[in-house]
């Protein structure tokens, strides 16, 4: 059985006010209904400009790279709803059983992207991490190699994994976790990202399916 999406939201006056009047403190108040309803409710979608709560942080970690840092976007409860459920917007058409977040802030996406879903998790990650059988991935780094692993028994064989992580660079991280998955016995359903570097033209080195990215640079 599916789990619900959201807990049935009990509707007081006093909420629909606050969220009618745009009210962001309607989240401090208690509140048992989550954070999908309100979306509903007050359409943040159509209107926010995601970008605006990128921080770049210049040569960063060393010179001539500029840090899309996204702490800046997840402080903001608004803007943090804004882009789970415009990933689950996206991704739904994809059919996918289960999310791969990759190390980690994939997972900080990926995770409440899975339970907005209703999709299994699974967390890929660094060398040595797991504690059970994994599969490993060795990828390209500006000197030298990594490695990723996912547990063996991660996905029922035969699932469809959609990928996801916060940004997609050269895209090594995320064709190297494509491999991981097919070596469990899955197919990549696809990817979602919420920042792509076009420049760096990271989705030529992934496999042919769909990708979602929710700002582009
Ligand atoms: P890549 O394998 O080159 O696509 O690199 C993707 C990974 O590196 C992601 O997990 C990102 O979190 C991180 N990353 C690469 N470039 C940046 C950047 N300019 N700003 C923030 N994170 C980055």
């Amino acid at each position: 059985m599916r789990c619900p999406k959201s807990i049935p939201l009990a509707k007081p006056d006093w909420v629909l006010t606050a969220i009618r009047n745009g009210q962001d403190e309607i989240l401090s108040l208690p509140f048992r209904g989550n954070l999908s309803s309100i979306a509903e409710t007050s359409s943040p979608r159509s209107t926010m400009d995601l970008k605006a709560h990128i921080r770049d942080i210049p040569d960063f970690p060393k010179p001539g790279i500029t840090f899309r840092d996204i702490t800046t976007l997840l402080a903001n409860s608004q803007a943090l709803c804004h882009a789970i459920e415009s990933l689950a917007e996206q991704c739904a058409p994809l059919q996918p059983d289960y999310i791969a977040g990759i190390e980690s802030r994939g997972f900080i996406f990926g995770m409440p992207l899975a339970y907005t879903m209703n999709l299994g998790f699974a967390p890929i990650r660094k060398s040595g991490k797991l504690p059970a059988a994994t599969h490993s991935a060795e990828y390209e780094l500006e000197y030298g190699t990594d490695k990723l692993e996912v547990h063996q028994d991660a996905f029922e064989s035969g699932s469809r994994v959609l990928i996801v992580d916060d940004l997609i660079a050269t895209g090594g991280t995320a064709a190297a976790t494509a491999r991981l998955v097919e070596m469990t016995g899955c197919e990549v359903a696809g990817f979602g990202f919420v920042i792509e570097l076009l420049a760096l033209e990271g989705r030529k080195k992934l496999p042919q399916v769909p990708i979602a990215s929710l700002l582009q640079y």
